[in-house]
């Protein structure tokens, strides 16, 4: 009741909800309570968390941001929602976001923005903006979001709470909406490393409907949250600090980094040559799959369907032209032609040759440290409608983040500090299923 009643306060400021379930949200406290009373309560029971409305909810609208979805009702859980409610937890509402995950600033929502509740007149990053702020805004403790290209981190980092975005095929991506689906990944957003921990231990795990889910057992997170770091060797890669970055966020990123080194850390400096082609890379990767993916909303299996067509080419074009805004049509139109006939070996063939290259340049720098340690975003959160007419301008605010994805690598942003009087977020990234070693060292920044 006190949490429903803190977002009924706070969302008119903020639209960090698509939907509030207060119905539904009682029915499972209740039930969580009457767990408790039998005393085989779990860690998350009854604890209430928020959804990014990227997954799929039975009996819940699924919206992904989109007119496309608005009046679309899913028939059955996503595995992440399924197990977080396994664990207890309580759902009370599914979160704003940019349409089908694409964007950096929230701003690209059918619903209308969200703002960021460090100051209402910047962004809170995106595309998992909604559940950055309502976990900023302390109207849930935990939140999932999604991460194709930065979208756990990138808010995570402008709306100062921390942000995982695990290992590729850590986490199921069943009833998930697919965006670019060789790089989609869930993960936890919280206020603290341990809360990431705790959630984590619950999205994460085998799941025979997602192909690309690794088996792999779970380790329990929050047992290895305080291993010492002395000894661990940090990399910080030298193109991270380059070009771009805001003075400010270089100086909080720097003052994080003479923290570890105080922990007993061994800084040194690697290279990652060609970190400069992942934003190229993933701007025709991510736009080729999702003009893919999103194919199958053409006006007759479900979603929005336009009026009285006149045949089957006019209710395709006119249900996507509706339902679909100016971002997803922009990518639809970049992807298609990427990957016509023709086209093809020219553009999507060579990125993802160029993908395996920086790929390889993170296993060779991590051969050499445990870690890497950098700035999560270039800047700090910036005001509503200062980018949204700028798409490259947009683009670069995952300049940091894109490769991991690209990779398949783990990487969290845990907050570090302000400039500007803004939040700025450290970005760590591990090697391959090292959630661990990364909450590790995320849990000293708290
Ligand atoms: N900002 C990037 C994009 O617009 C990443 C989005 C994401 O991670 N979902 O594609």
């Amino acid at each position: 009741e006190a949490t429903l009643a803190r977002i009924e306060r706070h969302q008119p400021a903020l639209n960090a909800f698509i939907t509030v379930t207060a119905e539904q949200a009682m029915a499972q406290a209740r039930a969580a309570d009457a767990r408790r009373a039998r005393g085989d309560a779990g860690p998350l029971t009854g604890v209430p968390i928020a959804h990014k409305d990227i997954f799929c909810t039975d009996g819940v609208r699924t919206s992904c941001g989109s007119r496309m979805l608005d009046s679309f009702i899913a028939p059955y859980d996503a595995f992440v929602v399924e197990r977080l409610r396994e664990a207890g937890a309580v759902m009370v509402g599914k979160t704003n976001m940019d349409e089908f995950a694409m964007g950096s600033s929230n701003e690209t929502s059918h619903y209308g923005p969200v703002r960021n509740p460090w100051d209402e007149d910047t962004v809170p990053g995106g595309s998992s903006g909604g559940s950055a702020a309502a976990v900023a805004a302390r109207l849930v403790p935990g939140a999932t979001g999604t991460d194709t290209g930065g979208s756990i981190r990138q808010p995570a980092a402008l709306c100062g709470i921390s942000g995982l975005k695990p290992t590729y095929g850590r986490v199921s991506r069943y009833g998930m909406i697919a965006f670019a689906s060789s790089l989609d990944q869930a993960g936890p957003m919280a206020a603290s490393a341990e809360d990431l921990a705790l959630m984590l231990e619950a999205m994460a795990g085998f799941d025979p409907r997602d192909s690309t889910c690794v088996e792999r057992p779970v380790p329990a997170y929050r047992e290895v949250l305080d291993q010492p770091l002395a000894g661990l060797r940090v990399g910080l890669p030298k193109e991270y600090f380059g070009e771009g970055l805001e003075p400010g966020v270089a100086a909080a990123v720097e003052a994080a980094v003479a923290e570890l080194r105080g922990l007993g850390a061994e800084i040194r400096e690697v290279s990652l040559p060609n970190s400069g082609l992942a934003v190229p890379v993933y701007y025709v990767i991510a736009p080729a799959e999702a003009s893919s993916n999103l194919s199958r909303y053409d006006g007759v299996r479900f979603g929005h369907r336009c009026e009285s067509p006149r045949d089957l080419e006019d209710l395709y074009k006119r249900s996507r032209g509706e339902g679909f805004g100016a971002e997803v049509k922009r990518r639809i139109m970049v992807g298609t032609y990427a990957l016509s006939a023709g086209y093809y070996d020219a553009y999507y063939l060579k990125a993802q040759q160029v993908r395996r290259m920086i790929r390889d340049d993170f296993v060779r720098a991590l051969e050499e440290v445990d870690v890497l340690v950098g700035p999560t975003a270039p800047g700090v959160a910036f005001a509503l409608g200062e980018k949204s007419d700028d798409p490259v301008q947009m683009y670069l605010q995952d300049i940091y983040t894109i490769a991991v994805n690209l990779a398949g690598l783990p990487g969290v942003s845990v907050p570090a500090g302000f400039a500007d009087g803004r939040p700025v977020g450290l970005q760590l990234i591990g090697n391959y299923f090292d959630e661990e070693r990364l909450l590790a060292v995320a849990h000293r920044f708290q």
